[in-house]
């Protein structure tokens, strides 16, 4: 696993739209995995910016989200696809035929996941995947002892969830309880993981995703059995880690190595 550990939030979103964009500069045509959330918030802006930059164009990319609430339909202010066309698709040149939600208002949500899970290896798989992180170690929508082995798939939100996300539900209105999210599995098939964490509130989270043991209760410390994960936090998401020394020492050997033979993963 690789821990790239940043000064502030807004390096975070930096390295992460940089890794985004020599992704889609070198194939144009490829499947990324998307995450909403207040997290990617502005890193999704920095790939506005560098594709407004012509650093590159998003009309062959193809996307999957993450995850979708049980019980809004697309055009609700508070479901991921809103907040896809609002935050980043409405102000790139995407296909919006090409972009994917899971069918949060399935007439069975069952089989609307596993249809979404099937879309997505039917589409040859994806290429790159933004995580957030929950405090309580969820990724997607993964809860705290999810099966490592989990496909997408209905999937309960706990109580912490549920009272971390009322923030952005009005007084009184609908607020879901359950989601559609790609399975643990799902997303360790991913070619490449990037996760973002910023704030003291997901230190415990990230030590245990990081240095913990590989365990259901913490669905994050899945990513130690991906190849290809990189996390990228803040100096108060990082707080308590114990190994930090050794993640920058590491970085200092694998800078030196890319220099010379460029980038496998990208
Ligand atoms: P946040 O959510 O970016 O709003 O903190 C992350 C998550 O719950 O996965």
């Amino acid at each position: 696993m690789e821990v790239i550990i940043f000064d502030t939030p807004e390096e975070v979103a930096e390295r992460c739209a940089q890794i985004f964009s020599e992704t889609i500069q070198a194939h144009p045509n490829c499947t990324l995995g998307l995450a909403t959330g207040s997290t990617p918030i502005a890193m999704y802006k920095k790939l506005i910016e560098k594709h407004k930059n012509n650093e590159f164009s998003f009309k062959d990319v193809t996307t999957f989200n993450l995850d979708e609430y049980v019980g809004l339909s697309g055009d609700h202010h508070q479901s991921y696809r809103y907040f896809m066309n609002e935050n980043l698709f409405k102000d790139t040149d995407i296909n919006l035929d090409n972009t994917h939600v899971p069918p949060g208002d399935a007439e069975n949500p069952m089989e609307g996941a596993a249809a979404y899970e099937q879309m997505i290896v039917d589409n040859g798989g994806i290429d790159l995947q933004i995580l957030g992180i929950g405090a309580n170690g969820h990724i997607g929508f993964n809860e705290p002892t999810s099966s490592l082995g989990s496909r997408t798939r209905v999937k309960t939100l706990t109580q912490k969830t549920v009272e971390d996300n009322s923030r952005f539900f009005e007084d009184g209105e609908f607020q879901p309880t359950l989601s559609i999210t790609m399975g643990i599995k799902t997303i360790l098939d991913s070619r490449r993981v990037v996760l973002l964490a910023t704030g003291e509130g997901k230190a415990d989270a990230v030590a245990a995703a990081v240095e913990g043991p590989l365990a259901a209760i913490c669905p994050a410390s899945a990513l130690q059995l991906h190849d290809k994960a990189t996390f990228i936090i803040d100096r108060a998401a990082a707080s308590k880690l114990k190994m930090t020394d050794y993640y920058k020492y590491v970085l200092t050997k694998q800078d030196s190595l890319v220099s010379q033979f460029g980038d496998p993963r990208v």
